[in-house]
């Protein structure tokens, strides 16, 4: 999509601090870290969120997830880590880009939710 700010960066029409890419994926720094450890993994293929998959999106979301592991440890989290999918509106989703949050680092990331 032309004016999606990470199909841009999957075109290289953005700049990215990539740390992994295959066929199917990329993964990089987020912008913005919230933890020492903190990438995005998305498909190289538009889709807008885990709202709007189709049945063919399978294998690449099995995909993203098969490869967290690796690079949560090659970042520096080599204890395990955190995987957030923000969807949507109540999600609070900000890029329209399907996108799972690899977060971690050396020490554990903290609650997963501020209860209400
Ligand atoms: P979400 O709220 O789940 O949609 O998260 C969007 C994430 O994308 C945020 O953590 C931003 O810091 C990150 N982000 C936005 N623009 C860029 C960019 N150009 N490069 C890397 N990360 C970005
Ligand atoms: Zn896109």
């Amino acid at each position: 999509m032309s004016d999606c700010i990470f199909c841009k960066i999957v075109d290289g029409k953005i700049p990215a601090t990539k740390v992994y890419e295959d066929e199917d994926i990329l993964a990089f720094n987020d912008i913005n870290p919230a933890r020492p450890v903190h990438v995005l993994v998305i498909p190289k293929k538009h889709i807008t969120s885990l709202a709007t998959v189709a049945a063919e999106d399978g294998p690449v979301l099995g995909r993203m997830l098969a490869k967290a592991n690796e690079i949560a440890v090659a970042q520096g989290s080599p204890d395990g880590f955190r995987v957030i999918i923000n969807t949507g509106r109540v999600g609070q989703q900000e890029v329209p880009h399907l996108h799972a949050h690899i977060v971690g680092g050396p020490d554990p990331v903290g609650p997963m939710l501020k209860r209400l």
